[in-house]
């Protein structure tokens, strides 16, 4: 399967000048929601990566994903493994898990994100699935900005990855581009000014 020629023929791969969430930039940006609206591609995806999760035997009960860039890909996961799912959500920056949505002890959950770039968010929605009681046995993302290593990879994690290392990230592609510091940042430098994706209908 080409993730990306799947992103680029659904204007998801954006070439610009971004500002991320983390505060740095970058010439180039993934906007999941664009391949997503087409839940025929979006289901495609997902049996891929249900696939590669499948032929490492792993026992799963739920899919959890943080909302909302984790919903759409997490639930067609769901459904491509029949499992149950779940998503945790922000209220006032702190991540929960809320809507009467239960966690029984020793369940055992797979957190989904659409993209993992240091796996912060992926992180927190699967501190709180702990903290309810239940145990993680993967991460999974459509796609790896390339700071974790995925399984099936050579391409070698970053210490920025903040998922942990003894429990499987499986994600389809690693879509790798630089990032700078805005200090540092070629496109600053040019005189453009970095946008934030989603800003200006992007
Ligand atoms: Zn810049």
């Amino acid at each position: 399967m080409h993730v990306e020629s799947i992103y680029k023929n659904a204007n998801a791969l954006l070439e610009g000048h971004f500002l991320l969430s983390s505060g740095k930039h970058s010439r180039y940006y993934l906007q999941s929601a664009k391949v997503l609206e087409s839940p025929k591609v979006a289901e495609e995806l997902a049996c891929a990566l249900a696939a590669m999760i499948k032929m490492h035997s792993l026992e799963i009960d739920t899919i959890c994903s943080p909302a909302l860039g984790g919903v759409l890909a997490g639930y067609e996961l769901a459904r491509a493994l029949g499992k149950r799912f779940i998503f945790a959500e922000r209220v006032n920056g702190e991540m929960s898990i809320r809507r009467g949505f239960d966690i029984a002890q020793g369940e055992k959950i797979l957190v989904c994100e659409d993209i993992i770039t240091t796996g912060g968010s992926a992180l927190e929605a699967a501190r709180v699935a702990q903290s309810m009681g239940g145990i993680i046995v993967g991460f999974a993302a459509l796609a790896n900005r390339g700071f974790c290593q995925r399984v099936g990879s050579e391409l070698k994690g970053k210490p920025t990855c903040k998922l942990p290392h003894d429990v499987p990230f499986f994600a389809l592609a690693d879509f790798e581009f630089d990032i700078y510091e805005p200090s540092e940042c070629p496109l600053c430098k040019e005189g453009s000014k970095a946008i934030k994706p989603g800003s200006r209908g992007n």
